[in-house]
C-alpha cells in the first residue's frame, strides 16, 4: 500500500481505538466509506477483516453495518461476494477525504506534528460545515502565497 493510504488507514484505526464520546452514527458512516474506499483504491477490494481491523470492531459487527449500508444504498454487498461503493457512497467518502486532506494542510501549517495532526483531523472532520471548510481551503491559499506571514508566524 502506498504510504499516504497506510497512514489514513492508521489513523482512522486509532481514531476507533476506543469508543470516542460525541461519535456520532453519521461520523461512523462516513469513517466506514472512507476506509472502504482507501481500500478499494489500493487492493482493488475491501474484506470485512480489514474493515473490521481499521474500524476497531468486530467482523460480525462489520457485516451489520454493511447491511445496514446496503440498505441505505451507500454501497452493494453481498456476503462472500464483495464490497462496492454506489456513486452516493463514492461521493460522500471523497467529500469528507477532501475535509480531511485540507484539515490537515492547516494543522500542519500550524505547526502540529503530522501524527497529532491526523488524528485531531480524524476526529473533527465529520463536523464541519462545507462552508467551513471552502473558507479555511481560502485561507490555506492566502497564507502559502503570502510566504512572509507565514515565516513570521513559525518565527514566532
Ligand atoms: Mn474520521
Amino acid at each position: 500500500m502506498k504510504k499516504k493510504n497506510i497512514e489514513r488507514l492508521e489513523s482512522i484505526k486509532a481514531a476507533h481505538r476506543s469508543e470516542r464520546i460525541g461519535s456520532s452514527s453519521s461520523s461512523r458512516v462516513e469513517d466506514y466509506l472512507e476506509v472502504i474506499s482507501e481500500l478499494v483504491e489500493q487492493k482493488g477490494y475491501a474484506t470485512t477483516l480489514d474493515i473490521s481491523r481499521y474500524m476497531n470492531v468486530s467482523a460480525p459487527s462489520v457485516t451489520k453495518m454493511l447491511q445496514k449500508l446496503d440498505e441505505d444504498r451507500y454501497l452493494e454487498y453481498e456476503k462472500y461476494q464483495g464490497i462496492s461503493l454506489t456513486s452516493k457512497g463514492s461521493n460522500l467518502a471523497d467529500g469528507i477525504r477532501q475535509k480531511h486532506k485540507t484539515l490537515l494542510e492547516f494543522f500542519e501549517i500550524l505547526g502540529i506534528d503530522h501524527e497529532i495532526a491526523n488524528q485531531d483531523v480524524e476526529g473533527i472532520e465529520h463536523h464541519l460545515n462545507p462552508k467551513t471548510i471552502k473558507q479555511l481551503r481560502k485561507f490555506i491559499t492566502f497564507l502559502k502565497s503570502n510566504p512572509t506571514i507565514l515565516t513570521n508566524f513559525k518565527n514566532l
